[in-house]
């Protein structure tokens, strides 16, 4: 469902606004101290949002441990971002953000890169019947501009499928339901099996596969059916179309939109198709965004270690 950005602007064109919407879904009526948990705080001086704790003395915002930490960009810009970021299903590019909102290449970029961490969602588990399947992303760099060393996964299907050098991304998807997906290294049986027990309700599924022998005997684990390709395509219920057609949309989507992304950096994009995916029939994306984004605190830590030369090495298109 599309976000409305003409509602967006309209209640949010303020930046207290955005904040008390922000402190709204992050503690509700009291205000926290992320630093020690006490609910004894006051407003700090100086700064719009800024609080002070006084059991541990400490100052925080409601950015404090959040993607929205240390940020320069005004809030009804970053709740813009947002909306476009939300309806650009196929992606947006750091360029047309950045005419969008007229910042910088490399606000756009970070912007973006932090909205991927945002829409990281917690660990839920898919069952009913399911299909499994995996996918090849890479290729040949692109001649042109391209930095050395640097590892790069144009959209290129100049060699397909397994066996090749390509990074291989594992997905489940539920019928008429959520998909998950996982870069995996080596397409073992052991390391498949290991992404069903971590995101399927075993007792309560059903696994469809091809017949690519990583599935071999998958049925001492789960109730499992294989799909023969070389016979029919699908045999009634015995299809992985559901789970095809995700990954054509993830390949359009990065062809149409980013042309080229790092190794390192695929599993953001991953996070972002998958979370376009799973919200496709939510009447209010722009909330549900907000609610999961307040709370990525872990996986922000990560992104902030990767070192920012790094990033505008990729920082390209
Ligand atoms: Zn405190």
């Amino acid at each position: 469902m599309a976000t409305n950005l003409i509602e967006i602007s309209k209640n949010y064109n303020t930046q207290l606004k955005c904040l008390k919407l922000l402190e709204n879904i992050r503690w509700g009526k009291v205000v926290k101290c992320p630093n020690c948990g006490s609910n004894e705080t006051r407003n700090a001086k100086g700064e719009m949002g800024r609080h002070a704790c006084r059991k541990c003395l400490k100052t925080f915002s409601v950015f404090s441990d959040t993607i929205f930490e240390d940020t320069r960009l005004s809030l009804p810009k970053w709740f813009m971002a947002i909306a476009i970021f939300l309806n650009g299903k196929g992606g947006v590019s750091a360029k047309e953000l950045q005419r969008s909102l007229g910042t910088t290449y490399k606000t756009s970029y970070y912007l973006l890169m932090r909205l991927r961490v945002g829409m990281l969602l917690p660990e839920t588990k898919l069952h009913g019947i399911l299909e499994m399947d995996e996918s090849y992303f890479g290729g040949k760099p692109r001649k042109r501009n391209l930095p050395d060393n640097v590892p790069i996964l144009a959209r290129v299907d100049n060699k397909r499928g397994r066996g090749t050098k390509k990074i291989s991304v594992a997905g489940i998807v539920e019928r008429k339901g959520s998909v998950k997906v996982k870069v995996i290294e080596k397409l073992s049986k052991r390391n498949l099996l290991n992404m069903i027990k971590n995101a399927v309700i075993e007792d309560d599924s059903v696994l469809i596969t091809d017949e690519f022998k990583s599935y071999k005997n998958l049925s001492e684990y789960i109730e499992h059916l294989q799909v023969n390709h070389s016979k029919a395509y699908s045999k009634g219920l015995t299809h992985t179309n559901t789970i095809e057609g995700f990954w054509s949309y993830v390949k359009n989507g990065i062809k149409g939109s980013y042309k080229a992304i790092s190794r390192k950096y695929l599993p953001f994009y991953l996070i972002e198709y998958e979370w376009h995916y799973n919200h496709r029939n939510d009447n209010s994306q722009f909330m549900s965004f907000l609610k999961n984004a307040m709370f990525q605190e872990k996986e922000l830590l990560y992104w902030k270690a990767e070192s920012k030369e790094q990033v505008t090495k990729v920082a390209y298109d």
